[in-house]
């Protein structure tokens, strides 16, 4: 029999397991001891489809099709912790499902899969919500209904308030849910107390709330309430011995101009709030016609990214790394392309941003991983390939064992490969980052600075951190031989680099007089189209053929 399943049956008079499992109404998922899914059955099977799970992790497989939830359980997995776990998923039409996971003897996992969203949803029909006894979503919809209702006679305005808190999910992650639940508790406190006893205050979920205002003078009256609540939610709390900041962010959506249906009011004050998350969080927005196609395309974009994801649209190419004493290549970035059905590439500054901000940049960013490392392995030994890590990876905390699982299963020795890093991912938590980089150093990994010099304050990481090489961003490199300016501010990061033991590389290089500068000033490496574009793994792999002269690195992806 291919899989190993739960081992308390057959009994006499059962039917083989063979025969059982496919047949269950009880979704199962059997994983291998890469916790990779080895095994579905029909009930499962029917849950991710199109998706095919054959092969993925979990995250991998749940954020292909857009479902959320079980990142502890799942991250237990990895490291092996609990012989048991259950979680709730969330699927892209709301389906809710309690997993349930058990380690079995041969290391892997069996997964059973059960649909409790009636079961939930006759729980929700009670009024409150439990946890901050504000109104639940129910009640708060009807009352919009009534109001609207009401508003249509008397023609007097309404408006909605959508509130979210920024970053609650990172205070949850570290502090624990009893420190997320008193802090959601804190905020509804300062939420009622900053009402007319008119208004409603209602918690929809998770992190978001909404009020209900009815004030006549309108839209002055939501305006003040929303800054009012932008100011009061941001202020410092203290809780359980932690000092605590979270930012709220609010979107206005006001009837009868902006809708009379309460589901549109609704999600009018949502593309409001979405607007205000995207200018920078802490601040309100109120709904303008026209957020609505700009939104509308990005989330297409966010559909389109997860299918990608799962359809493999994915692609690395390699850009060749030029150690200037050898001219030899000494390695290869991996960049990540997305090519769409029709065609297209997307390049990664239109599509890394917002996989950031959606969470997807964890599958993509252990897919990446995994496939430098095992494009690497096929090279010779003296060359390395670099991969860009971003500061989500980071925040996860699982980044060491992606790592270690990346080399462990291409069999490339970790000083073959090297993490690129950004100042945006050292400047949040900075000690936590700290600690991962030099547990991924001790493994021997090398850390790169990338893009150095176009943050605020690249220089105090290179005290914090010792890395293995600065690579010069090409905003200093682009014209060095023609710009007074540049050429002085290269010189001093070598100098620096080479004070701190540090190696540098100047990105970006186009033309030989570029070239020719940065060689003179001392750069141990460069990287630029003058010296080789990025191209296919097959056209990489070509190029490091020993007959082959390093002036023919074509512009072929
Ligand atoms: P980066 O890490 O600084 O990568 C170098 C970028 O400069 C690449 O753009 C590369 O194609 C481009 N480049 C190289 N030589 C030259 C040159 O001579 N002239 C000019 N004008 N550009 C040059 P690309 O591939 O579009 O990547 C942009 C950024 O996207 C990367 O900047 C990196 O921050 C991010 N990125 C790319 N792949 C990944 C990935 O797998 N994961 C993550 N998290 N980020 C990635
Ligand atoms: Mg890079
Ligand atoms: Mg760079």
């Amino acid at each position: 029999m291919p899989h190993s399943a739960p081992d308390s049956y057959p009994r006499r008079g059962f039917p083989p397991r063979s025969t059982a499992l496919p047949e269950m109404a009880t979704a199962v998922i059997i994983l291998n001891e890469e916790r990779e899914v080895e095994y579905v059955n029909r009930s499962a099977e029917e849950l991710f489809e199109p998706v095919d799970p054959h092969g993925c992790t979990m995250p991998v497989l749940l954020a292909s099709c857009g479902a959320r939830g079980g990142e502890e359980m799942f991250a237990d997995h990895v490291s092996g912790q609990d012989a048991e776990g259950t979680c709730r998923l969330r699927l892209v039409d709301e389906r809710l499902l309690d997993c349930t996971s058990r380690r079995l003897s041969n290391g892997g996992y069996v997964l059973s899969l059960d649909d409790v969203t009636e079961h939930v949803r006759n729980a929700e029909l009670a009024n409150h919500d439990a946890l901050t006894g504000l109104a639940n979503r129910k009640i708060f919809r009807e009352r919009l209904s009534e109001r609207l209702a009401d508003a249509r006679q008397s023609g007097k305005p309404v408006a909605v308030l959508y509130l979210d808190l920024d970053r609650f999910k990172a205070i949850n992650d570290t502090l624990g849910h009893p420190v997320g639940d008193a802090l959601l508790r804190k905020v509804a406190g300062r939420l009622t107390g900053a009402l007319h006893p008119d208004d409603l205050a209602a918690r929809l979920g998770g992190d978001e709330f909404a009020v209900l205002q009815s004030g006549s003078e309108q839209p002055a009256s939501a305006q003040a309430l929303a800054a009012r609540l932008v100011d009061l939610i941001g202020r410092t709390y203290a809780l359980e011995g932690h000092t605590l900041n979270v930012g709220a962010s609010v979107g206005v959506a006001i009837a009868p101009q902006d809708g009379y249906e309460p589901d549109t009011l609704l999600r009018h004050a949502d593309l409001a709030l979405f607007r205000a998350k995207a200018d920078g969080r802490g601040a309100y927005r109120f709904f303008e016609h026209g957020m609505n196609d700009r939104i509308q395309a990005r989330r297409l974009m966010e559909i389109e990214l997860r299918r990608a994801l799962a359809l493999k649209q994915l692609r690395l190419v390699y850009q060749p790394q030029i150690h200037l004493a050898s001219n030899a290549i000494s390695g290869f970035e991996a960049l990540i392309r997305w090519e769409t059905p029709d065609g297209r590439v997307v390049p990664p500054s239109e599509f890394i941003p917002l996989a950031e901000e959606i969470g997807v940049i964890l599958p993509i960013g252990e897919w990446v991983l995994r496939t430098a490392c095992k494009q690497a392995a096929a090279w010779p030994d003296s060359v390395a390939v670099s991969v860009n890590v971003s500061p989500a990876q980071f925040r996860t905390g699982r980044l060491v064992e992606t790592v270690a699982s990346a080399l462990a299963r291409s069999g490339l020795p970790a000083a073959r490969l090297e993490l690129e890093v950004t100042e945006g991912a050292l400047l949040e938590g900075s000690d936590a980052v700290t600690r991962t980089l030099a547990t991924l150093r001790q493994m021997g990994v090398r850390i790169a600075m990338d893009d150095f010099g176009t943050g605020y304050s690249s220089l105090s990481y290179l005290q914090k951190f010792p890395f293995d090489r600065i690579k010069v961003d090409k905003s200093f490199v682009r014209g060095i031989d023609r710009n007074s300016h540049r050429l002085p501010i290269v010189r001093a990061i070598v100098t620096l680099a080479a004070g701190l033991g540090m190696e540098t590389m100047a990105e970006g290089v186009e033309t030989e007089a570029e070239l020719a500068c940065i060689r003179a000033e001392g750069c141990d490496g460069v990287q630029g189209y003058l010296t080789g574009c990025p191209l296919s793994p097959e056209a990489a792999t070509a190029l490091l053929a020993p007959s082959r002269p390093l002036s023919s690195t074509g512009a072929t992806e």
